[in-house]
């Protein structure tokens, strides 16, 4: 059985564009519009030689739902039950919102480890945010673009010793 990881954060980070680039074929739906993830996607990627099943996520959009604590918050919880590692995905260019500390705060309480990954960092507008993200206490940022496809060996790196 492949190792499990799967891929989580706030709306428009780009965790399905990641997860499409690990995955190397189109099987989770991208968007500009938030919200646009309904189902999980599971999908068996590749990183430079690793093999892994890697799981798209969808669990924490709606962002003005009441219910987000709970209901949302409970569809993250499945996807992690049986995961060997979880990349948190938060966008390097818009810098954290209260949403990316709140998932931290919340993924800091969960036994899977996390890869905390500061995507859209191509070029230098997403340098503040790479610092900014240490503050969530996951441990140091792996600067990708999912986009663009760099990042990948470092990515490979952080991940490599936690499957
Ligand atoms: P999700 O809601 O987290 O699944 O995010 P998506 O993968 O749907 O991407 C949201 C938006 O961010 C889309 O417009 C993507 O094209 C864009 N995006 C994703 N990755 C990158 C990246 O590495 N750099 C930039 N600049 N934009 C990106
Ligand atoms: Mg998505």
């Amino acid at each position: 059985k492949l190792p499990q990881v799967v891929i989580i954060g706030r709306p428009n980070v780009g965790k399905s564009t990641l997860f499409n680039r690990l995955v190397g074929k189109r099987l989770a739906l991208v968007d500009d519009q938030p919200g646009v993830t309904r189902d999980r996607r599971m999908g068996k990627a590749g990183l430079l030689g690793l093999e892994f099943e890697a799981v798209d996520t969808a669990g924490w959009e709606n962002e003005d739902d009441a219910s987000l604590p709970g209901r949302m918050r409970a569809q993250t919880q499945v996807s992690l039950k049986g995961a060997d590692a979880a990349l948190f995905v938060i966008d390097s260019r818009t810098g954290l919102t209260p949403l990316d500390e709140e998932i931290g705060q919340w993924l800091r309480e969960q036994e899977v480890p996390v890869v905390l990954v500061a995507n859209k960092a191509e070029g230098n507008a997403g340098e503040a945010g790479i610092l900014e993200c240490y503050s969530l206490g996951l441990g140091e940022p792996v600067p990708v673009s999912a986009e663009h496809g760099e990042g990948v060996a470092d990515l490979y790196s952080a991940l490599i010793p936690l499957l």
